[in-house]
């Protein structure tokens, strides 16, 4: 507070018509000016909104000097009487416009140096120049909007979780790994040298020994770290809405996430949540969409050709069946339209997804024209675009490849069928996908678990698993999925120890291995543990969804570019070589080296 101004009365943005004549103390900072032949306006701005303050004969030589010599975003105190605009003046498009203030005493808190860029609504700025002023972008009102929006979000959330019995618990930070399939980032311990923290990829082990504590609802807005290779909409660190109940099964788990959901659309959103949502099991997504994440906006939907594909005397299909992959494809209606660059367009897509190639061709009055034509003329050729239910304006695009490449392309196929056709649209679709494999497998055939390695099997495949197979072994996972967006996973876990043993056996985890890496969790085990399972949604997602953002940096306040860095702080920095011989670190790699790999 300043002494020739006064402590502050009033936010800028909320003087209205019944203020007229009352004398404001306001701090902020300076938008706009204008000079009106000698008549001064600023555009004065803080949290609440803008107002405008103007100097015109009837202010002070003083204080009409003092607005005149304000520049851009210096912060400032006024001091000013409201007052009613004439009518010619009002401007409705803001909350303050029928009022402006008066000025009559004006203090330069700070001064504002040259701008690197406008503080405006519709920036046009590199990225990066945001990211590293983000105090001065936050200054923009949809950057503002926005963090009011998670703020809300976060609030909602809360009290929600509150009103239903949770109990809110911090988990560490400086901990072990966690088992969520990404690299850790790693902290090296001073006091013990040669030993590591790692930074949580989810606070999952802590919450299922909260479970073990007695605590039976628990949540945390938990920040996660993972290190995995960076793509446009991930964040090495994110936040989530973690949860862990007792004592219940998947339904109540679904219906309390759907509560939490349908909350945060009613007051982010002002729209009604239809609940229960859809569900769907895995094996369907695939079967019908080729995801485990289908946007089931997009009506397109997959057939599978296996059947009829080796019929038809096509090589590529035949050894493609031969060697256990897939034909599948997608019937685009009235895609014959398609010119042939859009249709080249469809076939980089799936390239770009790793399929070798996509056939097709074009269904019209009188047969098949394009390249897979020449295949489909007799009785299998009309049974081959019969299975796929083709009619005369069609276009069927089809994959054949192994089933994992295959199943990839056709997702992309559909997504990139659904953007051409313009059929995706309509309103937001949420829907769980239910019992996910309890395992897959890597290119080099190695398992690995779909979820987590606590994730319980499915009841109906508890005997096939503790009978040793891995394959087709279904679990109780399930992931809520928003237009194509996974926001969220969760599961109910294992409780029982020789459940536990044998997916660690599945898993190539040894007794001593589990023993070394999750001794804390199976000890506990020992103790009584009640049923639990639990959740977490992805919240910078599903803020970015909800604020409709393009990225899920324009939800964070202070985020990573996509490579990684910080261009505010400029982390990852280097450190003084005291501080890593203190910690008994030494490089083995020059610092360029390990930079170039
Ligand atoms: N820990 C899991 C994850 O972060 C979520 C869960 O299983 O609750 O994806």
């Amino acid at each position: 507070m300043t002494e020739a101004v006064g402590g502050r009365s009033h936010g800028c943005g909320t003087l209205r018509a019944g203020d007229a004549g009352r004398e404001v103390r306001l701090y902020g900072w300076v938008g706009a000016r204008r000079d009106h032949g000698g008549v001064y306006f600023v555009d004065l701005r803080d949290r609440s909104g803008i107002i405008q303050v103007v100097a015109d004969e009837e202010a002070t030589e003083e204080a009409r000097a003092a607005l005149a010599g304000l520049r851009l975003e210096d912060c400032v105190a006024v001091r000013g009487r409201v007052r009613r605009r004439d009518e010619r003046n009002r401007n409705p498009e803001r909350p303050t416009g029928e009022v402006e203030v008066l000025v009559e005493r004006v203090e330069v808190l700070a001064r504002c140096d040259r701008l690197p860029f406008e503080i405006v609504d519709d920036l046009d700025a590199p990225e990066e120049l945001r990211l590293r002023y983000r105090y001065l972008d936050l200054r923009r009102r949809p950057m503002l909007a926005r963090l009011e929006l998670r703020s809300r979000a976060n609030h909602a959330v809360r009290c929600q979780l509150v009103e239903e019995g949770f109990l809110e618990v911090e988990t560490p930070l400086l901990t072990r790994s966690t088992p969520e399939g990404a690299r850790d980032y790693l902290v090296p311990s001073r006091v013990r040298p040669g030993s590591w923290y790692a930074l949580p990829q989810s606070p999952q082990l802590f919450k299922q020994l909260c479970m073990v504590g007695g605590i039976e609802r628990y949540f945390q807005l938990a920040r996660c770290l993972r290190d995995e290779d960076l793509r446009a909409d991930r964040q090495p660190e994110f936040t989530q809405l973690d949860l862990e109940l007792s004592f219940v099964d998947e339904e109540e788990i679904l219906a309390v996430v759907e509560r939490v959901m349908a909350r945060l659309f009613a007051e982010i959103l002002g729209r009604e949540l239809p609940l229960p949502l859809p569900r769907m099991s895995h094996a369907e997504a695939i079967r019908r969409f080729a995801s485990d994440k289908p946007d089931l906006r997009n009506p397109l939907e997959i057939c599978d050709l296996g059947r009829q594909a080796g019929t038809i005397g096509f090589r590529i299909f035949d050894d493609a069946l031969a060697g256990g992959g897939l034909v599948r494809g997608v019937r685009l209606p009235g895609g014959a339209r398609l010119p042939r660059k859009r249709i080249d367009a469809l076939e980089q897509a799936c390239k770009d997804a790793g399929a070798a190639g996509m056939a097709w061709c074009k269904v019209g009055e009188d047969g098949p024209s394009g390249p897979l034509a020449r295949f489909l003329g007799g009785d299998a050729g009309a049974a081959f675009l019969a299975a796929a239910d083709c009619r005369p304006g069609d276009l069927l695009a089809v994959i054949a490849d192994r089933p994992r490449r295959a199943l990839v392309a056709l997702d992309a196929l559909r997504r990139a069928a659904g953007r051409e056709l313009d059929l995706v649209a309509g309103p937001d679709r949420l829907l769980w996908v239910t019992d996910f494999p309890l395992f897959e497998q890597d290119d080099d055939g190695g398992w690995f678990p779909a979820h987590h390695p606590f994730t319980a099997p499915h009841p109906d495949d508890l005997e096939d698993l503790l009978a040793g197979r891995r394959e087709g072994i279904r679990s109780r996972a399930y992931d809520l999925v928003m237009n194509g967006v996974e926001l969220g996973s969760g599961s109910i876990r294992i409780h029982r120890r020789d459940v536990q043993e044998a997916v660690f056996a599945a898993l190539g985890i040894g007794p001593e291995e589990a023993r070394r890496r999750f001794r804390f969790l199976l000890d506990a085990f020992r103790f009584g543990p009640p049923p639990h399972g639990g959740f977490a949604l992805g919240l910078d997602r599903l803020y970015a969804l909800l604020a409709g953002a393009d990225s899920i940096r324009e939800v964070i306040a202070f985020p990573k570019t996509t490579a990684g860095g910080c261009p505010l702080t400029e982390a990852p920095a280097p450190i003084d070589p005291e501080q890593l011989a203190e910690l008994g670190i030494r490089f083995t790699a020059e610092r360029g080296e390990a930079e170039k790999e």
